[in-house]
């Protein structure tokens, strides 16, 4: 098997991955909270971690991929004070908080299909595993590293600190960071502002509640990841990815809650993706740059000077590496969409090229694309990097097209799994005149292949009637069909 390298946050280098069992990928991403729009931001974590399943599915792994629903618990100020987000938003809009989830969990799942992401094998809620939160704010309690305060639960920071490090994951330092603040900005459960909270009182108001042995109340928003990634990934797991955003505090805190809890991290390799930035600014709403991923489909939204289909999105993102910022501008969407474009027309007519040799070997150049393709994308999913490569093989077979060159059947092979391999399976890219299925693809490059089968059938009887009407339909249909030395091409 291929050796995989993975830059880890927690160590802050690249580090060669090794799985817990072998064979098997246990990955845990932290999936939205459903309370609006899938917007820009949700695209790039849910692309990058969509590679990296298909990239070790493509290797011979077995991938759990373990992504949650937030639906109770993430309240509007640093996760732990003012109003739960869903139940905000389901008093504004007087429906039932559960409504609030299932719209905008149906919304987000139509989004990531449309992405062409591969969905989770388990899709966890948090509000599905509140007795699993129960034992393990009970577990962080006899460990000494929790206080009940009126009925809620913090974790105590200080005392976690004396034994541990808090800060290890987004590189703080508890002790400076403690010298200088003091205040409690009025929360006085807290017996210092760096306590989190793992269960809350629910208010009179609060609709979303259930019974615990310290008040009637919801879990903490870092809790559910804790638990449910250590339900069903085990003790210790592979991989635990999300956007550089939730680094702090959310993953610190999952991190010092499974420390607390079990002893150890549980967690062998952290990974974080950078932010999109809209021309060069953050997104956010009080911004008014926040887009949707809707509104970039179908370009209702006043930053767009188009829409952006889907591929368009995803390959914009894979041009660059995960781990750098993308900064989102209609020019860069329009390269990308052309860009894209230009590669997927090269695949297309890669079928149509006849091979100069048909025994011959393939040549170092082309041999070394194909290896340099997978030697990138092992290395901490260097996307960019494989595109490069992939846009080289545009090249050579632009080359070959316009007859400055030619190629083996063997050079043609590798080609062609370049393009179906890497840029279909692994990068998700597919042909979206195609439909979004590469099945539905495979279907009727077959159908289409009878059909034209049976129109040079008809023109070689001389029957113009039949020939004619076949050519005629499928124009129609908005297929054109060319007659070549080589044969009859075809394209949309
Ligand atoms: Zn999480």
């Amino acid at each position: 098997m291929r050796e995989v390298y993975i830059y880890n946050t927690l160590s802050r280098k690249k580090e060669l991955f090794k799985p817990v069992t072998p064979s098997m990928v246990g990955l845990y991403v932290c999936g939205p909270t459903v309370y609006g729009d899938a917007h820009l931001g949700h695209a790039r974590p849910a692309v990058t971690f969509d590679v990296l399943v298909r990239l070790f599915r493509h290797l011979g792994y077995k991938v759990r991929y373990v992504r949650n629903i937030t639906d109770v618990g993430h309240l509007e100020h640093d996760s732990d004070s003012g109003e739960d987000k869903i139940a905000k938003k389901a008093r504004i809009e007087q429906l039932e908080p559960m409504e609030i989830v299932q719209t905008y969990t149906i919304r987000f799942h139509d989004a990531m299909r449309r992405l062409n992401t591969c969905p989770p094998s388990i899709e966890p809620r948090a509000s599905g595993h509140i007795i699993e939160q129960i034992a393990l704010v009970q577990k962080i309690l006899d460990a000494g590293f929790a206080y009940i305060s009126n009925g809620s639960v913090y974790f105590d920071v200080e005392a976690y600190n004396r034994k541990h490090h808090y800060g290890a994951l987004s590189g703080r330092n508890l002790d400076d960071t403690l010298s200088n603040t003091r205040s409690l900005d009025g929360q006085e459960d807290k017996r210092s502002p760096f306590d989190f909270a793992l269960w809350k009182k629910a208010s009179k108001e609060h609709i979303m509640r259930w019974p615990s042995p310290w008040s009637d109340g919801f879990p903490g928003w870092h809790l559910e990841c804790s638990a449910m990634s250590e339900k069903y990934l085990g003790e210790e797991f592979d991989i635990h990815g999300g956007g550089m955003d939730l680094m702090f505090p959310h993953h610190e805190c999952e991190l010092a809650q499974n420390t607390a809890s079990r002893g150890k991290g549980g967690v062998r390799y952290w990974m974080h993706n950078n932010m999109i930035t809209i021309n060069g600014q953050k997104m956010g709403k009080s911004l008014g740059n926040f887009i949707t991923l809707d509104e970039l489909f179908n370009g209702s939204n006043k930053l767009l000077a188009q829409a952006y289909s889907p591929m368009t999105i995803r390959f914009f993102i894979l041009q660059a590496h995960y781990r750098s910022t993308l900064d989102f501008s209609n020019e860069a969407l329009q390269a990308a969409e052309k860009g894209m474009k230009r590669m997927l027309q090269a695949a297309a007519d890669l079928k149509n090229l006849k091979a100069a040799n048909e025994t011959g070997e393939a040549t170092e150049e082309i041999k070394a694309m194909e290896e340099n393709v997978y030697a990138a994308l092992c290395d901490d999913l260097n996307t960019p990097v494989a595109l490069s490569h992939l846009f080289d093989a545009v090249k050579v077979i632009n080359t070959v097209k316009e007859g400055k060159r030619s190629i083996s059947a063997k050079d043609k092979e590798i080609l062609d799994s370049l393009f179906t391999t890497v840029l279909t399976d692994i990068l998700g890219i597919i042909d979206e005149n195609f439909s979004n299925s590469a099945g539905e693809k495979k279907i009727i490059e077959g159908l289409m292949d009878i059909v034209l089968q049976e129109r040079t059938r008809a023109k070689a009887e001389k029957d113009w009637t039949k020939s004619d009407f076949i050519r005629d339909s499928l124009k129609e249909l908005g297929i054109s069909v060319k007659d070549t030395k080589e044969g009859t091409e075809w394209s949309l």
